[in-house]
């Protein structure tokens, strides 16, 4: 089904999602990625997004994986598909694919340039994929956008990081172009403070931007993986924040307890201020999302210990 509807119902219940990342083309990767994404099926989320790379082999392995993802009870697939390094013809096959599977919910993406220049690139930007998915299919398909809490890091300013006031406005504007486009609901980037997401629901909503904006959430699980992420994405961190991933740099174990407690309290204050869906970036690891979300007490589920325990009504209040 398409997801749009489940989360635009701002009295319903808060509600959650699982985004897991197309795994490397070794033999174990896909079906252990298909396992994670059964066992946290038993948690209802709302939907379950699989991340796309354009290059081969990654197109096949991920139109595979997200075939076999939707035919699992329990999950709505939310397909990433880029624009760029792709041929028109492969994003029309992508399409074709997903909608033989069953699949009605695409995240459109221009995705990140090339390493090495050359090749198809079907649209130079989101907004022209998105009016592609509507002028080839309709409203078959419930098409999520991309949105940067902190700006677009292409808006910063060489050797900043930070956004000048005027890229990010442009960002929000452009943004606000992309739903016009089409698009039906947004989610963001990740980012290490709720101020940083709420203020940038105002002034999306300030510009008339309507849809549903559901933050994305990274808990942090490794030194590496944080690294990497904040890295990419030029994640402004709190000074606190920093300082106390680095102390833990060395012992993973309590890096991640302090992921989970640090996820938690800022859903926390999201969902006190009223947003009413999160996303989480899962890593394909199955504790950590289901932790916050057990500390929230949104998780959908009984704790008997050691499985969680889905209670069937609620299941069927999400789905
Ligand atoms: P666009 O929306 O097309 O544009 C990117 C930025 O360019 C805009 O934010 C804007 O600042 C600027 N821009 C472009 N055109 C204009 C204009 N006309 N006027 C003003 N500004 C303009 N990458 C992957 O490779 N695979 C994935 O699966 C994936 N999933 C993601 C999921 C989420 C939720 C997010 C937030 C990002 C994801 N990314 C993924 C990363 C994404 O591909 C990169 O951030 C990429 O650089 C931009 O893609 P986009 O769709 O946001 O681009």
């Amino acid at each position: 089904e398409k997801i749009g509807p489940v989360l635009a119902d701002d009295d319903g219940p808060v509600v959650y999602s699982f985004e897991y990342l197309t795994p490397k083309p070794s033999h174990a990767g896909p079906d252990a990625v298909v396992d994670t994404i059964a066992r946290m099926a038993a948690y209802a989320p709302a939907f379950c997004d699989l991340t796309w790379r354009p290059q081969p082999p990654y197109p096949e392995i991920t139109l595979s994986l997200a075939t076999r993802m939707q035919a699992l009870p329990g999950v709505e697939t939310n397909l990433h598909l880029t624009s760029l390094s792709m041929s028109l013809a492969s994003i029309d096959y992508a399409l074709a694919t997903a909608r033989a599977a069953g699949i009605r919910n695409i995240l459109a993406l221009r995705g990140d340039p090339p390493e090495k220049p050359g090749g198809e690139n079907a649209f130079n930007s989101a907004i022209d994929l998105v009016r592609h998915i509507r002028a080839t299919h309709g409203d078959y398909f419930c098409i999520t956008v991309a949105g940067y809490p902190e700006a677009h890091p292409c808006k910063f300013p060489e050797g900043s990081d930070r956004a000048t006031k005027e890229g990010y406005e442009s960002d929000l504007a452009y943004l606000k172009e992309k739903v016009e486009a089409g698009a039906d609901l947004i989610i963001t980037q990740l980012f290490f403070d709720a101020s940083i997401f709420l203020k940038f629901l105002d002034d999306c909503r300030r510009i008339g931007i309507k849809c549903p904006i559901i933050p994305g959430i990274l808990p942090i699980t490794t030194y590496r993986n944080f690294k990497f992420m904040t890295e990419t994405c030029k994640t402004m961190v709190p000074p606190e924040v920093r300082e106390k991933v680095e102390e833990l740099k060395g012992d993973n174990t309590a890096l991640g307890e302090y992921g989970v407690e640090l996820a938690t309290a800022m859903c926390r204050e999201l969902v006190g201020r009223g947003v009413r869906a999160l996303h989480f970036y899962t890593m394909n690891k199955d504790g950590p999302a289901v932790r916050v979300l057990q500390n929230l007490g949104l998780l959908a589920g009984e704790d008997t210990g050691k499985v969680m325990i889905p209670r069937q009504f609620e299941i069927e209040k999400r789905l």
